[in-house]
C-alpha cells in the first residue's frame, strides 16, 4: 500500500509483487485457502498449501488474530477426536465490484465470505459516454455507502471490469482503452473516484475468468479459456494456473482478431473481427436481412433466434449454424495455441449458445483444432452468469487484501 502524490492510497502491481517474505506468501496461500473452500480444517489447509501441520496452524492463528478467519465449532474425526473447523469471517470486510458497460453499471457488494449482501444498477436502455457511466458509478456508489453505512469502514476496495482494455501506468494509474466503443483513452479515475478507498480495474472479461477460476466453471483448471460472449466478445486466458495479460495487459483481446480477411465491419473499425460474426448486434443484423420478425435487441431476440432455429425456420437455421461453426472456427485456433483442459463459455449469449447447442460447439471446436489438444478438452458453461464480471470484479480487492495482507498488518498495528 502506498499514498499517490494527490494523497490518495493505491494498491498497484509492482508492490504486490514485492511481498517476498516466505511467511507473508504462506500466510496468503492459507488465507485464499480458506476463502475457496469457506469451510475447512487445519489438517486440509496443510495438505492443499503444501505446509507442516505446524505451519498451517501458527498461520490460522496469525489470520485469526487479524480477524479475518474464525473458528466455527467442530466435527468428530475417525478416531472420535473432535476438529475444529475453519471459515472466513465473513463480517470482517466487503468488497465491491461493477460490471460496466457501454449502457449502464452493474454493481453488487459481497462480505469476505463471498456472500452477495447488496446490488445497485443504473443506466439500461441506451449507448452512454464515459462522463455519465462515471456519474452511473458514482450514484451507485453513493446509494450502497448510505444503505451500508455500518459496514463501509471494512470496505476493501472497489474492482471495475471495463469494456477494454485497461492499462496500469508505472505510477498505479490506470487507463481504459475502449476502441470498439469510439471513447478516447479514458483515466479510470474519471469513472470513479472514491476517495481513500482502493479502486482497482481491469478488462471485463479477465474479471469473469477470475470469477470462473475461483469458484466457476473453470476451478480446478490450471489451463482454461474463459469466453465472454455479449454485445461484445472477451476472453480470459488462465495458463499455467495464471491469467494471461501480455506485455501491458491486452492479452486475450480475441474479439478483435480477423477470421475472415475483408470480411464484416466490426465495431473496432477493422474487417472480419470474432465480435462481427459472434457479438448479439452481428447476429440478430444478419436475422433481420434474412426477414428474422423479433422484438428488442437482448436475452428474448437471442433466445427467439435459437428457437427458430430448432423449430426449422430456414434463415435462422443458417445464421445459428454460422455462429456455431465461426466460434468453432474462433476457438480451435486457441485450442492448438493454448492446449485448454477446459473451455468456459459465459456472458449472456453465451448462456443463452450453452442453453442448448453445447454439443454442436464442442464439435464445430473439435472440426477446427489439431485432433490431439481437440480431444483434451472440456467444455462447460460459465456458473455466474450475469453476474460474473461483477463478481470477478469484486475479487480484486479481495485478492489485494490476500497478496497484501495489508489488513493484517493494519489490525496487528
Ligand atoms: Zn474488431
Amino acid at each position: 500500500m502506498s499514498v499517490e502524490p494527490g494523497g490518495r492510497p493505491i494498491l498497484s502491481l509492482p508492490e504486490v509483487s514485492t511481498v517476498t517474505t516466505l511467511r507473508h506468501r504462506n500466510r496468503a496461500l492459507v488465507l485464499k485457502h480458506v476463502i475457496l473452500a469457506q469451510e475447512t480444517t487445519r489438517a486440509d489447509i496443510a495438505k492443499e498449501s503444501g505446509l507442516s501441520i505446524a505451519s498451517a496452524a501458527n498461520l490460522v492463528t496469525d489470520l485469526l488474530a487479524a480477524g479475518l478467519v474464525e473458528e466455527r465449532g467442530s466435527v468428530s474425526s475417525r478416531g472420535g477426536r473432535p476438529i475444529t473447523l475453519i471459515g472466513p469471517r465473513a463480517d470482517s470486510a466487503v468488497t465491491i465490484g461493477a460490471d460496466v458497460g457501454e449502457r449502464g453499471v452493474a454493481l453488487e457488494m459481497f462480505d469476505l465470505a463471498m456472500n452477495r449482501i447488496d446490488q445497485e444498477f443504473r443506466g439500461g436502455a441506451t449507448e452512454e459516454d464515459p462522463e455519465r457511466i462515471g456519474a452511473d458509478i458514482h450514484e451507485a456508489v453513493a446509494a450502497l455507502r448510505e444503505r451500508n453505512a455500518d459496514r463501509w469502514p471494512t470496505l476493501l476496495g472497489i474492482g471495475l471490469g471495463l469494456p477494454g482494455v485497461v492499462e496500469t501506468g508505472p505510477d498505479g494509474r490506470q487507463l481504459l482503452y475502449a476502441q470498439s466503443l469510439g471513447w478516447p483513452a479514458v483515466p479510470v479515475t474519471s469513472l470513479c473516484d472514491a476517495g481513500p478507498i482502493p479502486v482497482l480495474a481491469e478488462n471485463g472479461a479477465k474479471m469473469q475468468a477470475r470469477a470462473e477460476s475461483w469458484f466457476g466453471g473453470a476451478r480446478g483448471a490450471d489451463h482454461a479459456l474463459i469466453v465472454l460472449l455479449g454485445r461484445g466478445v472477451g476472453l480470459g486466458v488462465i495458463t499455467e494456473g495464471r491469467l494471461l495479460s501480455g506485455s501491458h495487459s491486452s492479452a486475450g483481446e480475441w474479439g478483435h482478431t480477423v477470421i475472415e480477411r475483408g470480411g464484416r465491419l466490426c465495431r473496432c473499425g477493422n474487417r472480419g473481427c470474432v465480435e462481427a460474426y459472434l457479438g448479439s448486434d452481428a447476429m440478430l443484423s444478419a436475422w433481420k436481412e434474412a426477414g428474422g420478425v423479433f422484438e428488442g435487441t437482448g436475452w428474448r431476440a437471442v433466445g427467439r433466434l435459437i428457437a427458430a432455429a430448432h423449430e426449422g425456420d430456414p434463415a435462422a437455421s443458417e445464421i445459428v449454424e454460422e455462429v456455431v461453426d465461426c466460434l468453432g472456427t474462433a476457438l480451435g485456433g486457441l485450442v492448438n495455441l493454448t492446449n485448454p483442459e477446459r473451455i468456459v463459455i459465459g456472458g449472456w449469449v453465451g448462456l443463452r449458445l450453452m442453453e442448448s447447442l453445447g454439443e454442436r460447439v464442442t464439435e464445430a471446436i473439435k472440426r477446427h483444432s489439431l485432433a490431439r489438444p481437440g480431444g483434451q478438452f472440456t467444455l462447460r458453461v460459465a456458473k455466474f452468469g450475469g453476474a460474473s464480471v461483477a463478481t470477478g470484479s469484486a475479487l480484486l480487492p479481495l485478492e489485494a487484501l490476500i497478496a497484501t495482507d495489508h489488513m493484517a498488518e493494519k489490525r496487528r498495528a
